[in-house]
């Protein structure tokens, strides 16, 4: 990790330039974050797909509508969140990244939340598990306090376009850990 990132606009101005892994080859725009820089609850999602790609924002098409409901859903204000992908550039015909792509992002991923600073950290999915969790498992909808932070996994978005019916349980995640975010 480089020392010169103590800003956020550091980190992320390098990310712009980055050339680390072969998605940089292909890439149309890197997909950096949306939301507040000061955020209580920061998502973490998996990958940028066609759309985020064609526009360089995160979640802005259908999975990002859903987001948006369930940032409604918590009740957050714009300046409470931010959102975030494990991996900047977008993988082609939007495959899961692997392991490799993973790993060399990885350094931008961990010092953007170090300097977003959130209370409560929510992996959206499997991908951004592995990416924060290094192999450490966790529970859907259970809070684990990890590197100081609250983590709360639930599900990615997208897996919520085809099968509505988890989105009761995704409420329920929400409601069992709501003290977390409306405490501060
Ligand atoms: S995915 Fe990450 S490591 Fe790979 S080129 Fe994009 S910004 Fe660099």
């Amino acid at each position: 990790m480089k020392n010169e990132w103590t800003t956020l606009e550091g980190v992320e101005k390098d990310i712009l330039d980055c050339t680390a892994c072969p998605l940089s080859e292909t890439v149309i725009n890197k997909v950096v974050r949306k939301g507040s820089d000061e955020p209580k609850v920061l998502f973490i999602g998996e990958a940028p797909g066609k759309k985020e790609d064609e526009t360089g924002v995160p979640f802005c098409g259908r999975a990002g509508k859903i987001l948006d409901e369930l940032i409604e859903y918590m009740g957050l204000e714009s300046s409470d969140w931010a959102v975030i992908n494990t991996i900047k550039c977008r993988p082609p015909n939007n495959r899961n990244p692997n392991k490799k792509e993973l790993d060399c992002c990885k350094p931008f991923l961990i010092r953007q939340i170090q300097l977003l600073d959130p209370n409560l950290i929510v992996l959206l999915g499997n991908t951004a598990e592995k990416a924060y969790c290094s192999g450490h498992k966790m529970k859907w909808g259970a809070v684990e306090m990890l590197e100081g932070k609250n983590v709360l996994k639930i599900f990615h978005p997208a897996a919520l376009i085809y099968t509505r019916s988890r989105t009761e349980d995704q409420h329920r995640f929400l409601d069992e850990n709501r003290y977390i975010w409306e405490n501060e």
